[in-house]
């Protein structure tokens, strides 16, 4: 089976639907590590189409926050202003659709689905040092992760020590290709959809195939601009308009 895995779409529609493209035919099942919402011009449309298309999708730190089953309190002013945007925007049905998403982590064919991480949904894997435990932690020799919004993740082969894991080029399409060994274990950021903070501001989704048993790290453009003019449009805060450009 080969699975279209996507995180961190924050209602960024333009982002989401230029993955789509360029994943066309390449998969048979999407799968979805949270973060439907907060932050982009679209909350309904992307909750909606994400709903909708995927197999499975967990929930993120800013679905519960824009859902109301956590406050904003701990978010950074400009992340609070978003949420309590989104809140306004949300429709009941799509309110409900978020509400109905579940917690991580998920068992999908032998792999495992999480926002954060295995131990904590919130909890962030930025470096070697929370890579470590969280793989250790973790029930699956194979984790998906998001929350970052870095590309890449961290592999630990048999007597080993832990590898970071880089998925760099400037040209759009499949970006790194990576086998999954027997006996390794392995922390896997598919990259952010729709808000990248890896200083590559283009949309990133990660393809796997189970059989193969490979995964295929992927960077499509999109329309930005077009997001960023609703984002005006809609009254969210400048910083979060300007960073979309940066991938940061
Ligand atoms: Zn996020």
């Amino acid at each position: 089976m080969r699975y279209l895995i996507l995180s961190d779409i924050h209602s960024n529609l333009e982002a989401y639907q230029r993955c789509l493209e360029a994943s066309r035919g390449l998969y048979e099942t999407m799968l979805c590590l949270g973060d439907l919402v907060g932050y982009g011009p679209d909350p309904n449309a992307v909750v909606e189409a994400v709903c909708g298309a995927a197999a499975a999708i967990i929930r993120g730190n800013h679905d519960k926050a824009c859902a109301g089953i956590t406050d904003a309190e701990d978010f950074n002013p400009l992340a609070r202003a978003a949420t309590h945007w989104t809140r306004q925007q949300l429709t009941p049905e799509n309110l409900a659709r978020l509400l109905s998403l579940i917690e991580g982590p998920l068992s999908v064919d032998g792999f495992e689905l999480v926002h954060g991480s295995p131990r904590d949904e919130d909890e962030y894997i930025i470096d070697s040092l929370d890579a470590l435990p969280a793989l250790e932690d973790a029930s699956s020799p194979i984790i998906f992760f998001g929350h970052t919004h870095v590309q890449g993740g961290f592999l630990i082969g048999p007597g080993s020590r832990l590898q970071p894991i880089h998925a760099e080029s400037a040209a759009d399409g499949c970006v790194l290709t990576l086998p999954l060994k027997a006996g390794s274990r392995y922390l896997l950021n598919p990259g952010s959809v729709g808000q990248p903070r890896d200083r590559d501001w283009r949309a990133a989704f990660a393809i796997l195939d189970s059989q193969q048993r490979q995964v295929e790290y992927y960077r499509t453009g999109y329309d930005v601009n077009a997001t960023q003019m609703k984002m005006e449009k809609a009254g969210l805060p400048e910083p979060l308009i300007t960073r979309l450009q940066f991938g940061r």
